[in-house]
């Protein structure tokens, strides 16, 4: 049992100062429960994929149908609690300058730019690759694979659902320096990617750093 534990301890975060995730790049981290955490788009419109975990039981994953169901609302902003498939809280937008997040467009991925853009896309850097890179390499001890890469949230990013009810990726409604800060209700484990994606406005054709801090409750 320790030795299960003790990967989950050393990503605990602590206080310090705020990291940056370069453009295109990934991280992991785990929220303790009941503290929050602040991630700010540092030069504005992008978009930050992320997948939340329940740390003490990784089967517990971030769930859009049962967050939206729950909220009775498409979009993600503040008093948005993030739930799991079962339903349960994870965690909760607590506070929100850009005002309204993306949980629908889902995560790119080689297939997706394959099907959407054109063939030759396929070999571009993607969301999904930078989770199965994180996932096989620097947090390869959490044993977690493909089929554990579910449902994300899209902080920052901008797709509005038409009249029709089909999809579209806007502009983002983000701008440098916003950010949201969500209060963890249990151990939380954050997997981000921040993403590649350069075929659509979600990046503005231009992928920058974010950056992740812990807050003081
Ligand atoms: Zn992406």
């Amino acid at each position: 049992m320790e030795d299960s534990l003790a990967p989950i301890q050393k990503m605990m975060l602590q206080d310090e100062a705020p990291k940056t995730i370069p453009a295109g790049g990934y991280w992991l981290g785990v929220l303790p429960k009941d503290r929050i955490i602040r991630l700010t788009d540092a030069h504005g419109n992008q978009a930050v994929d992320t997948l939340f975990f329940n740390a003490d039981n990784f089967a517990e994953r971030y769930s859009a149908m049962q967050t939206i169901q729950a909220q009775r609302s498409l979009y993600l902003t503040t008093g948005t609690v993030l739930r799991s498939e079962s339903g349960q809280a994870l965690a909760e937008i607590v506070e929100d300058t850009c005002g309204r997040h993306d949980t629908l467009g889902g995560a790119c991925a080689a297939e997706s730019n394959t099907v959407r853009y054109a063939l030759d896309k396929r070999t571009m850097h993607s969301c999904r690759d930078s989770w199965l890179l994180a996932l096989n390499t620097q947090f390869a001890d959490l044993q977690l694979e493909k089929s554990d890469l579910s449902h994300n949230v899209n902080f920052f990013m901008n797709v509005p659902v038409t009249p029709e009810g089909k999809l579209t990726f806007e502009d983002g409604v983000s701008g440098p320096g916003k950010y949201v800060e969500i209060l963890a209700h249990v151990n939380l484990a954050i997997l981000i990617s921040n993403c590649p994606q350069l075929n659509n406005p979600c990046n503005g054709y231009d992928p920058t750093p974010v950056q992740v801090e812990m807050r003081l409750q």
